[in-house]
């Protein structure tokens, strides 16, 4: 069994999505991240958005909307996904969502929640959203019926509702990180989650990690791109997104090739404590190597 999750593991986070294509000169993504709330009514022990210690922060509808100007001339996406956080914890979500719909940036919009108050969201919302993705984190799950309740919402409003269970998690970042440089070119080459955008305050992320580990973790740090109305910003954007180079980030984050644990919650004020070990004591060795293996047999059958 556990060879088998092993190799179910990585087929899964094998599975990189590819950053961008071009359509008449602008990107397009397969999906951009939003984090509708940054806080969470859960403390998930691995948490890779740091919920359990970032501050209450809610996306401005109208801000948002300023951003999305700014990126609709030159990035476009099949689906924008509303994350946190927990996002139904936004006392304006439905605002957000009718933000992003009418910005043009988005074929479709998807909800990604942890559920604990799915049940409870209005029917305009269901409306409004082509998908929703139900995290289940064991002990915090919504009951049989309130689960009942939101396939019969779904059903009726025709949105794709989905529930997954999540039973574990891998180790996320190190607060000490690592000087050795070609251990963070590995964990970034294996990286499942490096081109799995995020737009946040007026500024484009390659990943979740790069906007949230300099937010709350490392100063002096900067991996965004800054969105503007110049005629030279739609190359800056494909430049930023065409780079192969590990960002600033990567020397304190684990991508997908942390070590792997049970899920579990946390005390808010225990959650760091965790990851106060150098990367090297925090990495899956054998993710890498597996990782390595994968790369060395597909160049070679190229
Ligand atoms: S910071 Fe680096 S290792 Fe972490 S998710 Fe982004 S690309 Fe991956």
């Amino acid at each position: 069994v556990g060879a088998l999750r092993r190799w179910w593991d990585d087929r899964t986070s094998a599975a990189r999505p590819l950053s961008f294509e071009l359509r008449d000169g602008i990107v397009w993504s397969d999906a951009l991240e939003l984090n509708a709330t940054e806080h969470c009514n859960l403390a998930c022990r691995g948490c890779s958005h740091l919920s359990p210690v970032a501050p209450a922060h809610a996306v401005d509808p109208e801000a948002l909307a300023r951003d999305l100007a700014l990126l609709r001339p030159v990035y476009r996406t099949r689906q924008l996904r509303l994350v946190g956080g927990e996002p139904l914890l936004h006392p304006r979500l439905l605002d957000v969502v009718a933000t992003v719909r009418a910005s043009g940036v988005a074929e479709t919009v998807a909800l990604v929640t942890n559920g604990v108050l799915l049940a409870r969201a209005p029917d305009e919302l269901w409306a409004a959203l082509d998908r929703v993705d139900v995290s289940l984190y064991p002990g915090k799950e919504p009951s049989a019926a309130d689960r009942e309740r939101c396939r019969t919402l779904a059903r009726e409003a025709g949105t794709q509702l989905q529930f997954r269970e999540v039973t574990r998690f891998r180790e996320s970042h190190s607060t000490l990180g690592t000087g050795d440089d070609a251990l963070v070119a590995r964990i970034f080459d294996s990286c499942a989650l490096r081109d799995y955008h995020t737009l946040a305050d007026g500024r484009l992320y390659r990943c979740p990690q790069s906007y949230f580990l300099p937010k709350l973790l490392l100063d002096g740090i900067d991996d965004g791109l800054t969105l503007a109305a110049d005629a030279g910003f739609g190359e800056r954007l494909r430049a930023f997104l065409a780079s192969e180079e590990p960002r600033a980030s990567c020397r304190n984050c684990l991508g997908t090739a942390g070590r792997r644990f049970a899920h579990v919650q946390t005390r808010r004020s225990a959650f760091s404590a965790h990851a106060g070990r150098p990367t090297e004591e925090l990495v899956d060795a054998a993710y890498l190597r597996r990782s390595s293996g994968r790369r060395a047999r597909s160049s070679t059958t190229r």
